[in-house]
């Protein structure tokens, strides 16, 4: 499948439809195609799902999206001067891309959706954070999503794959590791984006597993893990306490020593610790 197609180049439509990026929208558009359709081999065989891509802006990955062969694409975008650009893109590719205008944050894109589904994204990085956490605790799992392929700030990144005893494990590296698979697939410099951010980017693939690594409920878990973090530096005796009276003793049924500080806990172990919370 050729990766570039037919229509003018993005440079070209930002020009034709003055897509001049607006800051408040988050706009740091990709513009060169070779690159959007690398990042959109990332989101793997695309020929047999559905995808759904938020914020696709002038369509740079969308364009990549669809050359590299989605078997559709749905795409969700805030900004209106956007739609031009967009409908031109599904002329280009008859009955395989639907543009919706509107809000992420605010519609269920699901019922314009045929399963299997995969998500791809460059989002502003404060949605993209708050999509993720939504993505990754839906009420009943395996979720709607097969795989998401998501730019990130890289700090936001190297959260979500951090393993025990870096500084950037927390939360968000539990979420995403304790029911998916979670890789850093490529790095971007500023200068790939138009405007350049001030950050460096990566994009975070993650696949979903049909069943989370470690028995646990989602509900104990999360509050285990923020009173953990919430209080990173102190032993887990302490940040623990209000969770449960005989912390101590469940801490150390959960093979864990209560002086013991968040980060160096892995996954299993606070899996284990919700277990005997919850018990
Ligand atoms: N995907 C394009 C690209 O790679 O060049 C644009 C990326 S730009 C970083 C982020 C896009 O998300 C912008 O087009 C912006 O208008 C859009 N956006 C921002 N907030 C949004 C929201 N809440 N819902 C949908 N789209 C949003």
């Amino acid at each position: 499948m050729s990766a570039i197609d037919t229509l003018p180049p993005l440079r070209e439509v930002i020009a034709a439809h003055d897509l001049r990026a607006k800051k408040s929208l988050g706009q740091n558009f990709l513009l060169d195609l070779n690159l959007t359709a690398k990042i959109a081999r990332q989101a793997g065989d695309l020929s047999t799902c559905d995808i759904l891509e938020i914020g696709p802006g002038p369509g740079g990955l969308t364009r990549g999206l669809l050359a590299e062969g989605a078997r559709r694409v749905l795409a969700v975008e805030k900004d209106a001067r956007c739609m031009p650009a967009l409908a031109e893109i599904a002329n280009a590719y008859p009955g395989r891309l639907e543009v919706i205008n509107g809000d992420a944050l605010e519609i269920d894109p699901l019922i314009h959706l045929t399963p299997p589904i995969r998500v791809a994204a460059n989002l502003p990085y404060n949605v993209g954070t708050e999509l993720l956490v939504r993505w990754l605790t839906p009420k009943d799992w395996p979720p709607f999503w097969e795989s998401l392929t998501l730019m990130f700030q890289k700090e936001v990144a190297q959260r979500i794959v951090a393993q025990p005893g870096s500084k950037a494990y927390g939360r968000l590296a539990i979420l995403a590791q304790w029911r998916a698979e979670a890789r850093i697939v490529m790095d971007l410099p500023p200068q790939a984006f138009t405007p350049a951010p001030k950050v460096h980017s990566a994009v975070v693939h993650l696949t979903a597993l049909d069943q989370p690594k470690y028995p646990a409920d989602a509900q104990v878990l999360s509050r285990v893990v923020a009173a953990a973090f919430n209080q990173r530096r102190k032993m887990l005796r302490a940040s623990l306490k209000g969770v449960a009276p005989d912390i101590e003793d469940r801490l150390i049924a959960a093979g864990i020593t209560p002086t013991q500080r968040a980060e160096e806990i892995s996954l299993e172990r606070f899996c284990a610790l919700a277990r005997e919370v919850a018990r």
